[in-house]
């Protein structure tokens, strides 16, 4: 299989072809056409896999196929990190992907200083990846709003349990519009990923690789 089976546009294609990709990894296969035609999904896959460009790709392609009126650019796709590590791995891939795209993106994360994200989010981004902590910060103090988010994706869910931050994500997830797209990752499957999962996705799309 090749990656332009997929129907992703040429600004999507190119930067595939220049990051070095010749064919797509087993999750991409199946998760690409799964989150370009807007189903849940819950997904069995370790680092390494490709996982990253498994969900970015298709929810760039769906961000970039619709623009929300108005001059206002509120965020249309939340991707959740249990590490400021990943956080900033995912926004790397954002923008390695992205490139071409006129989407804005923006990475928050605990630990460091509140007032350079507060004037980030102010000027407006599309994407959004944030560590549980620092997001719910943000919102309580009102300076992102989350209710126009059309996709969200929890990253490495069995290790945000792990940390403790299944209260976080569940508030997280209340601000968020009850009819969105939401695709779990996680490396493994037990009974509280499960119970997390069943209360937040609509009939998934399920991969194991
Ligand atoms: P991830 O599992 O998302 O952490 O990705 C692991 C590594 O695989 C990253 O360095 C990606 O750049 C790379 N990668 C992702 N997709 C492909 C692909 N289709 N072909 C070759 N390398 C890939």
């Amino acid at each position: 299989m090749t990656f332009d089976q997929f129907g992703l546009r040429a600004e999507l294609l190119d930067a595939v072809q220049a990051s070095g990709y010749t064919n797509p990894t087993p999750i991409q296969e199946q998760a690409i056409p799964a989150v370009l035609a807007g189903s849940d999904l819950l997904a069995a896959a370790q680092t390494g896999t490709g996982k990253t460009a498994a969900f970015t790709l298709p929810l760039l392609e769906r961000l970039a196929s619709r623009r929300p009126e108005g001059k206002r650019r509120p965020v249309r796709l939340l991707v959740i990190a249990p590490t400021r590590e990943l956080a900033a791995q995912i926004h790397d891939s954002v923008k390695q992907y992205g490139s071409h795209l006129p989407l804005r993106s923006a990475v928050i994360f605990g630990g460091v200083g509140m007032q350079p994200q507060i004037d980030r989010l102010r000027k407006g981004v599309d994407i959004l990846i944030a560590t549980p902590g620092r997001l719910l910060d943000h919102l309580q103090r009102d300076n992102v709003r989350l209710d126009r988010v059309e996709s969200v994706v929890l990253d490495e869910a069995d290790r945000m349990l792990d940390m403790g931050f299944i209260h976080d994500i569940r508030r997280l997830m209340k601000q968020l519009p009850a009819e969105r797209q939401t695709l779990l990752f996680s490396a493994t499957f037990s009974k509280e990923i499960r119970r997390l999962a069943s209360g937040m996705l609509t009939q998934p799309v399920e991969i194991d690789v």
